[in-house]
Order: C-alpha cells, then structure tokens, then sequence
C-alpha cells in the first residue's frame, strides 16, 4: 500500500525508491528495472480504492491514448500492471522533473529559452491534434523535462486527454482552472482549440513567473478573465514607450524642457542644460511627426536646428570640464597612492577606481566604467569609516566625492545615449548630420 509512513508499493520486476511527484490521484516514485539492465524509470500508481468509475474512464483512456502514440516530446508509456491495490504506469524517467519546478526556482526564464520549449510542446500538441486526441489539462507540472542538462519537454499526465474531432463540442469541465480556457470556465461549452489556450497561459507563466489570471477562487478567477483590467506592463514598457507618442501634446512638452535648458544654461550649470536639451529632442521628433502642416513643420525644424546648436557648444563645454576633472581626480589619486602602500586593500580598491577611469575614456564603455566605480566606492566607503583623521582620511574623503561624482555623471550619459535615437530619427527629417552626436559625449 503507498501511503506516508508506509513507503512505496511493491510491484513485481522493480525497485520503487523516492517519490517524485504526486497530483489528484497518483502518486510517482522513481524505480529500477530488477532485470540486469536496471532500467530507471518512473512509475505512476494509483490506488484503486480512490477511483470512482469517471476516474477509471479516465485512467483507461490515459493508458489506451499512451500506448498509442510515440513522440519525442510525449513521455513514453513502457508498459502497464495492476494488482489488488493499485494500477501501475510504468513510464520513461524524466530526470529533470516538472516544468512548473523548472520555472520557478529560476523565477523566470529568458524568452530563447521559452520560445524552444514552445516549439517543443507545439510539436507533441500538433501531433496529438492530428490524431483527434486534445490533452484538455495542459499546465507547467504536467510537463516534464527529459533532464537539467539538455532539458527537453516531455508533454505527461493524460488523465483527462479526450478523443475529440474538431467539430466535437463537450461539456464536461476537465483540467486545472488557472489554465482554462474561458469557454470552459464561463460557458462550460467547448472544442478541441482549449489547449491552445492552456498553452498561452505556460508561455506567460514561462516568462513572468505566474499565470496571468492567478487567483484564489472560481469566481475571482471568471472575473479576471472577463474583465477588461489593462496589462500595465505593456503600456508602460519601454519599447512600446507611450510617452513619446506623437500627440498634440508633444510640442507643449518639449517646449517647456527646452526653457528649463535655457534657465540652466543662464545659471552656467551646461551639464543640466545638455541633458534638458536632449530630453527635449525626445519630444520634438514625435512633435514634428505629429505636426501636418507644412509650414508649422518647417519652423519646429528651424527651432530645433538651434537647439541642436547650443547642445553642441554646451557639448564641448562639458566634455572639456570633464577632462579637466578627469586629469584632476588621477592626480588626486595618484598621491593618495602614495600614502596607501601598506594598505593593500586601500591600494586594490584605489587599482579598480583607475579601472573604471580608463574605461570610461574607451567609446561605449560607459557602463562598465560605472560597474566598476560603484564596485570600487563600496569598498573605499568601507576603508574610509576605519581611517583614522588626518591627511590621508582627507585624501580618501575627496576621492569618495571625485568617485560619486564620476558615477553620477555616467548615469547621466547612459540615459542620454538613450535618448540618441531620437536625434537619429530627426536625421530622416532633414536635420543636419550633427545632430546625430549632440547627445552622447565621446
Ligand atoms: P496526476 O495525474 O496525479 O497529476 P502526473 O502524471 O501529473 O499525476 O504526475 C504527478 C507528478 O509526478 C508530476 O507533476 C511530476 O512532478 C512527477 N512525474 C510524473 N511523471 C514523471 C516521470 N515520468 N518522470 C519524472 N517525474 C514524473
Ligand atoms: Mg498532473
């Protein structure tokens, strides 16, 4: 008998050792062939007494539906048995386990990933579909994967796979509600097309960590299917970036980062103005697209063809301050070098900020130089809490400072690199080639 504390069955020919899973009915155990090839695979028991007759329906059809079909995303069914207390499946092992194991404790996985295990389960399903044969209870622990090294999905637990013809409608509700297609949950009325459905809901799970609908009751469930809620997400995602939208809207907008760049520059802070002008650039390519009027367009291009000036001149004017602040904060170090020749982890942290000076002056290093001045801070913050006071604990104090500055000033050209694609759209405008380079400061 299985049961806690009783161990597995006992089935004649194997040696059922851990178990690996259990569901509504069944519980797995992995096992070895007693044969001298030793087989390893996994063996679905179910107790008798727990069947009532839909159950045994559905048993009979799971193993008359197996030992029908052979597929290499399909767990093979080996055999069966029974005695007086249990049915037997003996199946290929899947040493990898349940995809729904497989997802979580990686939290989510990357789309190359989903997008094969897709084809995969595509593959078994256009199969199935081909032989009228729907699986009608498709979820992540029903699938499982061949291993953790080179997984491949084997589509499992045909315990409520039906035969149906693609004109076949049914009635009676059958799967996991989370994965259920509407039909089924709100019209208890439905075809072949619901595991195309389930299939949806794996690939979000796949990607986002959860279904899309989880939800504690039937009802909650039904009435977050119906509902109209939007997917923030995607309204807010970058790619899609709504903000940018041209609208009636886009012009007022970059007009007014435009005067709070004329104010900053007025206040001599050119590094603030730059990158207001560059924000600004965001707004006035959708501003531009948005605008149908020839001459209105004509002299958006002109204001912007200023704009992209001063951008350039202030350009200059930053990146030669920078330079200028760049020479200083290494001759600053340098002499704290100096001071720092018995302290070798003063010394290593002082070796990773040099690191992240050179990288910064390499084109496109950016974000590896901030990796590395936020690695190295870390570390100086540390030291400088144990410097005692005087002439060195003053010297690391401003290379802190120099430090933050620097990596404040990278974030800055991140998000302005970022911002680049907007002078590259002006370009198909008729902008001046220019423009192409006044946000980005190489
Ligand atoms: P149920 O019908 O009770 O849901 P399943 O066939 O889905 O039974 O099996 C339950 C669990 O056992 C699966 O989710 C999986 O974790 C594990 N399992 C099932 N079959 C295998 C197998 N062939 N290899 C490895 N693990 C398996
Ligand atoms: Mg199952």
């Amino acid at each position: 008998m299985a049961g806690p504390g009783w161990g597995p069955p006992r089935l004649d020919g194997f040696i059922l050792t851990e178990r690996l899973g259990s569901g509504t009915y069944a519980t797995v155990y992995k096992a070895y062939a007693k044969k001298d090839t030793r087989e390893v695979v996994a063996i679905k028991c179910v107790a008798k007494k727990s069947l009532n007759k839909a159950s045994v329906e559905n048993l009979l059809t799971e193993i008359e539906i197996l030992k029908g079909i052979r597929h290499p995303h399909i767990v093979q069914l080996k055999d069966f048995q029974w005695d007086s207390d249990n049915i037997y499946l003996i199946m290929e092992f899947c040493a990898g386990g349940d995809l729904s194991r497989f997802i979580h404790t990686r939290r989510i996985l990357p789309e190359r990933v989903a997008r094969v295990f897709m084809q995969q389960l595509a593959s078994a399903l256009q199969f199935l579909h081909e032989r009228n044969i729907s699986h009608l209870d498709l979820k992540p622990q029903n699938i499982l994967l061949s291993s953790l090294e080179k997984p491949h999905l084997k589509l499992a637990d045909f315990g409520f796979a039906q035969h149906m013809s693609p004109w076949d409608e049914k009635h009676v509700l059958r799967g996991s509600p989370l994965y259920m297609a509407p039909e089924m949950v709100c019209q208890r009325q439905y075809d072949a097309r619901v595991d195309l459905w389930s299939v949806g809901v794996i690939l979000y799970e796949a990607l986002f960590g959860q279904p899309p609908f989880a939800s504690r009751s039937f009802t909650e469930l039904e009435e977050k299917i119906r509902s109209n809620r939007v997917i923030e997400d995607f309204f807010a995602h970058p790619w899609v970036d709504l903000e940018h939208m041209p609208s009636g809207e886009s012009l007022a907008r970059a007009t007014a980062l435009v005067v709070q760049a004329v104010k900053k520059d007025q206040d001599g802070d050119a590094a603030a103005a730059l990158s207001l002008y560059c924000q600004a650039l965001d707004f006035f390519v959708p501003a531009l697209h948005y605008e149908m009027d020839a001459q209105r367009k004509e002299a958006i291009k002109a204001k912007v063809g200023q704009y992209v000036s001063r951008a350039e001149e202030l350009k200059a004017i930053v990146s030669s301050s920078n330079r200028a602040l760049l020479r200083q904060g290494t001759s600053a170090r340098d002499l704290l070098r100096e001071m720092a020749r018995d302290k070798p982890r003063l010394l290593a942290a002082l070796e990773v900020a040099s690191a992240a000076t050179a990288k910064e002056e390499e084109a496109g290093g950016e974000q590896a130089a901030l990796d590395l001045y936020q690695h190295g801070l870390g570390e100086l913050l540390v030291l400088l809490a144990a410097e005692p006071p005087g002439r060195r604990r003053e010297l690391l104090h401003t290379e802190v400072q120099n430090l933050m500055a620097r990596a404040e000033y990278l974030k800055e050209q991140v998000k302005m690199r970022e911002s680049r694609w907007a002078a590259e759209t002006l370009d198909k405008e008729g902008l001046s080639e220019s423009v192409r380079s006044s946000c980005t400061l190489q």
